[in-house]
């Protein structure tokens, strides 16, 4: 499938595992752009979805992505699913954005100025402080096996990262609200005459480490099992 699709259906399998697919409700999708994730994640059980992205024409122009098609009018979900649009941006405490379970950040932060990408963190991380956040970013080691050797992929990104400096982005995320773990992983496998390059997109999934482990209080304990500070291994 497209790389498009191959981040989408990145989502769809973290939100579909099962010690993730109980404890989610409420998704905010930052950047939607065009809305290309929501038929991805509708058939979910989720009950509420948020859209949100600062360029508000777009939003107005592609808003019918979300409307309800015939079908679901006649096949009707179990659970009601509220889909609500707001034009804001990333770093923008909201209220109406708090008590959600799942931030994603689909190519987004690449779009971000320095002062933008250095206030995001509070935002999600402690402000909105969802159990799982998903960011994808593009990886620019890889951007040699589309032939270029200069420039980014798009006009209008910021930068562009390797894996090693998205690592440490990450890294430093989860040392600053260590109420987190983070895995990193991508897609879009490298060409097998350049193997080492890496994914084209690289993904990071922080779990908020109390969907792990309900005994998981706050990261003011000393000692740890493995999934949270508990002094004895969590089942
Ligand atoms: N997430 C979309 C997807 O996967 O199809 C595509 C994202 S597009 C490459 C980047 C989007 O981020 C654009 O729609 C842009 O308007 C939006 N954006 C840029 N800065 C933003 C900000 N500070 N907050 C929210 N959205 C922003």
């Amino acid at each position: 499938p497209p790389l498009y699709k191959q981040r989408y259906g990145k989502v769809y399998e973290v939100l579909i595992q099962q010690k993730f697919r109980e404890n989610i409700k409420k998704l905010v999708d930052f950047g939607c752009a065009e809305f290309g994730l929501f038929v991805f994640i509708k058939k979910l059980n989720l009950e509420e979805i948020m859209f949100v992205d600062i360029d508000e024409s777009m939003l107005k122009e592609k808003i019918g992505m979300v409307h309800p098609l015939l079908s679901e009018h006649l096949n009707r979900r179990n659970c009601p699913l509220e889909v609500s649009v707001f034009k804001g941006s990333i770093i923008d405490p909201d209220y109406r954005l708090r008590k959600t379970d799942v931030v994603t950040a689909i190519e987004l932060i690449e779009h971000l100025f320095p002062d933008t990408l250095e206030a995001l963190p509070y935002n999600i991380f402690s402000f909105i402080r969802p159990k799982l956040v998903i960011i994808t970013t593009p990886n620019v080691n890889f951007n040699v096996a589309f032939g270029r050797n200069t420039g980014f992929r798009h006009p209008d990104h910021k930068f562009e990262w390797t894996m090693e400096q998205f690592e440490d982005w990450c890294n430093n995320i989860i040392q600053r609200f260590p109420d987190y773990n983070v895995e990193i992983s991508g897609m879009g496998n490298p060409p097998s005459t350049k193997p080492t390059i890496g994914f084209c997109t690289q993904a990071a999934v922080f779990v908020r480490k109390d969907l792990y482990c309900s005994s998981y209080i706050s990261s003011s304990y000393t000692k740890s099992c493995k999934c949270c500070p508990k002094t004895s291994p969590c089942k």
